[in-house]
């Protein structure tokens, strides 16, 4: 049986969550919401694994390193505590090393995975290395997925055209764009590339009504991006809170929210192979 919603992007995995994880993984298989718990590095990677493994159906993993945990050299790595206890070593993409845990069965995507400009250093000597290594890193990673015939998520932040760029040597790859904010040309691209646009709570801060309007309905993905961005105004998101990103959406496209919920909930576990 399908669930109702599939969160493509949660964070159980990390710290914050770590002493009511696995009942609060119950709590959404028993609302019927699947999950995806998104590996930021290896740490986290694992510990995704290791949450899918308890369950039989319904929870998932992904493998990757995010480009703000990549060791530029050129900038100071910001670790939260909230998110892991990570040694400097799960901070190396080790191709070996990845491609071993990525290929465990509970595996669903290669991610998250992409280029972040956020804190990019001032100068311009540094700015290149900084860019330079962060590509080098995110190209690995979509060999691995090409590799694991495995879908990709990437996290994107002022960085569209450098992320474009380095895809357009790619065929073939599926993925989605988590945590869509770019703007209605970047969408259009994106589309016409075939990936999908994952939406969460940020939509209730930003406008991006335009770009849902212009999304179709077979290339939405909702996430919640838990514990992060949270649609309401508690203090912690989690994986429960889909069905307000859900009723916004139906609100946006004027469509019923079942058919929203039916139709995302198609598409997750089509791009994810989710059985
Ligand atoms: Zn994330």
């Amino acid at each position: 049986m399908k669930p109702i919603f599939v969160d493509t992007h949660s964070h159980i995995n990390f710290n914050v969550f770590k002493k009511e994880a696995v009942n609060l993984m119950e709590k959404c298989l028993k609302n019927e919401i699947w999950l995806l718990n998104v590996g930021t590095e290896f740490n986290t990677s694992k510990i995704a694994i290791d949450y899918a493994n308890k369950f039989k159906q319904g929870i998932y993993a992904t493998v990757g390193l995010h480009p703000l945990y990549v060791n530029t050299g050129v900038v100071e790595l910001k670790i939260d505590k909230n998110e892991f206890d990570s040694k400097e070593s799960d901070l190396i993409f080790d191709y070996k090393k990845f491609k071993e845990i990525a290929s465990k069965e509970k595996v669903v995507a290669i991610g998250e995975i992409g280029l972040d400009y956020w804190y990019k250093p001032k100068t311009t000597a540094k700015k290149e290395v900084f860019k330079q290594k962060q590509k080098e890193v995110f190209i690995q990673q979509l060999d691995l997925a090409k590799e694991l015939n495995l879908p990709i998520i990437i996290h994107c932040r002022l960085a569209f055209a450098d992320v474009f760029d380095v895809l357009k040597n790619y065929e073939n790859l599926r993925g989605v764009f988590h945590c869509f904010t770019g703007n209605l040309e970047e969408a259009k691209k994106i589309l016409d590339m075939g990936f999908y646009l994952g939406f969460n709570g940020i939509i209730f801060k930003k406008d991006l009504s335009e770009i849902i309007k212009n999304t179709p309905l077979n290339r939405i993905l909702l996430e919640t991006d838990c514990p992060y961005l949270c649609p309401l105004k508690s203090n912690r998101n989690t994986p429960l809170n889909l069905k307000y990103i859900c009723e916004k959406i139906a609100e946006i496209k004027n469509v019923s929210f079942d058919k929203i919920a039916e139709k995302t909930t198609n598409n997750a576990t089509e791009l994810f192979n989710l059985k």
